[in-house]
């Protein structure tokens, strides 16, 4: 048996780079192999020899009503049996579309795309298209996809012309974004003194969730929202993990900000490939065929996709926002049992989180608003919480900076079940 899965292994390594089609999941960062999964359900990856993991990463997002939930798995196959694709319109892309514009506020009009990679690159390219300069902004250690122009870092000192933090990237691209630390106030407001009527927009993610949980406070999300008015730059909020996890009305709600652009992916998608970005219909009418931003896609809309997402947000926006109340509750009593069992076992450690998304520091210092305030300490604890957990059969997400995801799927059973075997970990980290 063990054979099999290794065999597995080593096919994928000889086709695939590193095995993998998505870097992390290479499990790097933990010191660990792929896992090679082939089946899913609620809580539950069965992997190809039949071990069987309670899941916490949640395909990094999406899955907020568990793996494989029933209603949505029937709306697809009720959809499949009408076509997979059709190369047009169709009814359910204008009802989910209707749906996120009901729903979350700040859009008049959406996009379809396939990633939330391709939200964010065409809600660049309308932010420039739109105000005809040519500056990105955007902030330490936020993720937005892998677009040449946000796989850029900082320099040191006040947004320094940005350096590619991928190679590939032409440095004509990268000296085109400008990079701020996180939570900065003043060198927010002495970059737009300095670069402001060639700001084409800012962009920050709803929540910052993909270096850790770097939650900022209301005043800069509005500071930004701000200086973006007063210069006529676009303020883009990338509500990729955020939408529809932190609420219906995502972070936009949270902070009750009003951002030009809202870039979406994840959930909308209900586990599959879909992004989407809205905003103020005078400005969608940039886009094709309406206006002179291009951006297309043969599968965009894709007809399955969506129905995966529309049955997704149903379920999600039924009951008056019950289900959140619901998770979020059960997230935060969640959260509070692990930092017990490590307050209990004098360990560091303990969880910073938003609604049902958790991240898990292991040093003392846990208000963290920038990613280099962990330390390299905290990050090889966690490779070995995550090694040992994982032959406990528990998988947490592969990285000291990626957070956990619950979904609607993890029972209270599953939740404690999963704290004994923390419990019993922690005894000899
Ligand atoms: C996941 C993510 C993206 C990229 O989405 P993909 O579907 O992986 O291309 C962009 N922005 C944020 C905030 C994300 O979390």
């Amino acid at each position: 048996m063990v054979e099999r899965l290794n065999d597995i292994k080593q096919r994928a390594r000889k086709v695939m780079p590193g095995g993998v089609s998505s870097p992390v999941r290479a499990l790097n960062s933990v010191d660990g192999d792929p896992l090679f999964i082939e089946k899913s359900y609620e809580t539950t990856l069965v992997d190809v020899e039949g071990q069987q993991y309670i899941d916490y990463c949640m395909s990094f997002g999406p899955l907020i009503l568990g793996h494989s939930d029933q209603r949505v798995i029937k709306a697809v196959e009720k959809q499949i049996k009408n076509g997979l694709t059709y190369g047009t319109s169709s009814r359910i892309e204008v009802e989910l579309a209707e749906k996120i514009i009901e729903l979350h506020p700040s859009t008049d009009w959406i996009r379809f795309v396939n990633s939330g990679t391709e939200a964010v690159m065409s809600a660049i390219r309308l932010a420039r298209g739109y105000t005809n300069r040519r500056y990105i902004v955007k902030f330490e250690g936020t993720y937005h996809g892998h677009a040449d122009s946000m796989l850029v870092k900082a320099g040191s000192g006040l947004a320094t012309i940005g350096l590619s933090s991928s190679a590939g990237v032409p440095s004509s691209v990268s000296s085109e974004t400008l990079v701020l630390p996180l939570g900065d106030s003043d060198k927010l407001k002495a970059l737009f003194e300095k670069f402001g009527e060639d700001i084409a927009a800012v962009i920050i993610e709803g929540v910052p969730a993909n270096n850790g949980l770097l939650v900022q406070s209301s005043t800069f999300m509005h500071e930004i929202q701000s200086h973006c008015k007063e210069y006529g730059s676009m303020f883009i909020l990338d509500e990729v993990i955020t939408g529809f996890r932190i609420g219906l009305a995502g972070a936009t709600g949270y902070y009750n900000l009003y951002p030009d652009i809202v870039t979406f992916g994840k959930i909308i998608g209900g586990g599959f490939p879909v992004g989407a970005y809205g905003g103020r219909a005078d400005l969608m009418s940039y886009i094709a065929p309406l206006g002179p931003v291009y951006q297309a896609g043969t599968l965009s809309g894709n007809p399955v996709a969506m129905s995966a997402g529309l049955t997704t947000l149903e379920i999600l926006s039924d009951q008056n926002g019950n289900v959140y109340r619901e998770l979020d509750k059960k997230s935060e009593d969640y959260a509070k049992a692990l930092d017990s069992i490590f307050a209990d076992n004098s360990i560091q450690a303990g969880v910073v989180s938003l609604a049902s998304i958790l991240w898990i520091v292991f040093q003392e210092n846990r208000t963290i608003f920038k990613p280099e305030q962990l330390g390299i300490d905290a990050q090889d604890k966690y490779k070995v919480f995550h090694k040992k957990l994982l032959k406990q059969g528990v998988y947490l997400p592969p990285s000291p900076f990626e957070v956990s995801f619950l979904s609607t799927a993890h029972s209270s059973k599953i939740l404690n079940w999963t704290l004994d075997k923390i419990s019993e970990v922690v005894t000899n980290l």
